[in-house]
């Protein structure tokens, strides 16, 4: 406020205000990580701030809604959108923030496929309310109150956004350009795309993934891969895993082989497999379907020959039994912009 106060007295006073192009970074149900991963650009940021005037961002500046509303319709050069959209108040904002904007870029995995906030699409709000504010053993709230669009108080009527009945993404409530995939995205390949339009480059076909490449995680690693067969899954406590082989190969569920790549691959190289925060590979529709299909050619019941069919069918479920939490490990990132999008059975 104080910081809005004196530009409108500079203003007043007849002083110029920034002629380079404005750019915001907004959130919408988001974790703040998309802003440390813009942060993390490190020295650039002062790149960022030669080049453009950074306008709008709640988590780091005082700008206000009603700034927003005072410009021209796209007089925003570049809004990167992060977090998903679970509230009236997101898409409000998310409307707001493509009228205002020539390029409007779903930033990080929540924004372009829902991530963690979506896998609460497999429950209804009724349950999520009941979980959280009627069962919650460290809640006291004896009069069972739940939050609700508007409450009367002396004072007037008090109103707060709705909760959605399920989270979507930025492209299913609004018009995108482009998406920067990553949870969060990684700095250097943020950075690469603001270059790229410092620099005056042509930007790929609407529609593209900015920051990521053309095939998969495992392109970029550089453990040895011999698509082995396994006979069962396990859970990263479970294994020490050896530093050079693949972890799918050990029998880790490494999301890496239906993953986009552009991170570099920084999970495996630390020993830990691929969770899949970069999404579908290009040409993909739906990850988890892809992983799946993918995991269904290296189980092996082969050296199990000679067994009934309903032997072999126990045999694949006693494999299949051994992933602990299917939509949680296919689909932790891509529930809401998948196939399924979150369908409750
Ligand atoms: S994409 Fe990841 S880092 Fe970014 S807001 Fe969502 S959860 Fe946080
Ligand atoms: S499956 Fe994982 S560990 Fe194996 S090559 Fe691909 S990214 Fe690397
Ligand atoms: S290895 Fe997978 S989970 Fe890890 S940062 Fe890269 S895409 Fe994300």
């Amino acid at each position: 406020m104080l910081y809005n106060n004196k530009l409108n007295k500079l203003q007043e006073r007849g002083y110029r205000m920034s002629t380079k192009p404005k750019l915001s970074m907004y959130w919408a149900s988001s974790c703040g990580g998309c802003e440390v991963s813009l942060v993390n650009i490190n020295e650039k940021i002062l790149d960022l701030a030669a080049n453009f005037d950074f306008y709008f961002c709640p988590c780091l500046l005082d700008t206000k809604k009603k700034d927003i509303e005072a410009l021209e319709d796209g007089e925003i050069a570049i809004t990167f959108f992060n977090g998903a959209i679970r509230t009236s108040e997101n898409e409000e904002m998310a409307h707001l923030m493509r009228e205002k904007s020539k390029i409007l870029i779903a930033f990080g995995s929540c924004s372009y496929e829902g991530c963690i906030p979506a896998l609460s699409n497999l429950h209804t709000k009724a349950a999520h309310f009941k979980s959280i504010y009627l069962d919650n053993p460290t809640v006291d709230n004896p009069h069972g109150i739940v939050p609700k669009t508007e409450t009367e108080v002396p004072e007037g009527t008090l109103a707060i956004p709705a909760f959605y009945e399920s989270v979507r993404t930025l492209s299913q409530v609004t018009d995108v350009d482009y998406s920067i995939p990553g949870c969060p995205p990684e700095p250097k390949q943020v950075w690469g795309v603001i270059e790229a339009v410092i620099q005056g480059k042509a930007l790929p076909p609407k529609g593209s993934s900015l920051g990521a490449g053309n095939s998969t995680v495992c392109r970029e690693c550089e453990r040895k891969k011999e698509d082995k067969k396994i006979t069962r899954f396990y859970r990263t406590w479970e294994i020490i895993p050896d530093t050079q082989a693949c972890l799918l190969d050990q029998g880790l569920i490494c999301m890496g082989i239906a993953t986009a790549d552009g991170c570099g691959a920084l999970c495996p190289k630390v020993n830990m497999p691929c969770t899949g925060c970069y999404g579908p590979p290009v040409g993909t529709l739906d990850q988890g379907a892809k992983m799946v299909a993918a995991l269904g050619a290296i189980i092996d019941i082969g050296e199990k020959k000679g067994l009934s069919e309903d032997e072999l069918v126990r045999c694949v479920d006693h494999i299949i039994d051994s992933i602990p939490d299917y939509s949680g490990t296919f689909y932790k990132y891509s529930l809401a912009g998948s196939i399924l999008g979150g369908k409750r059975g």
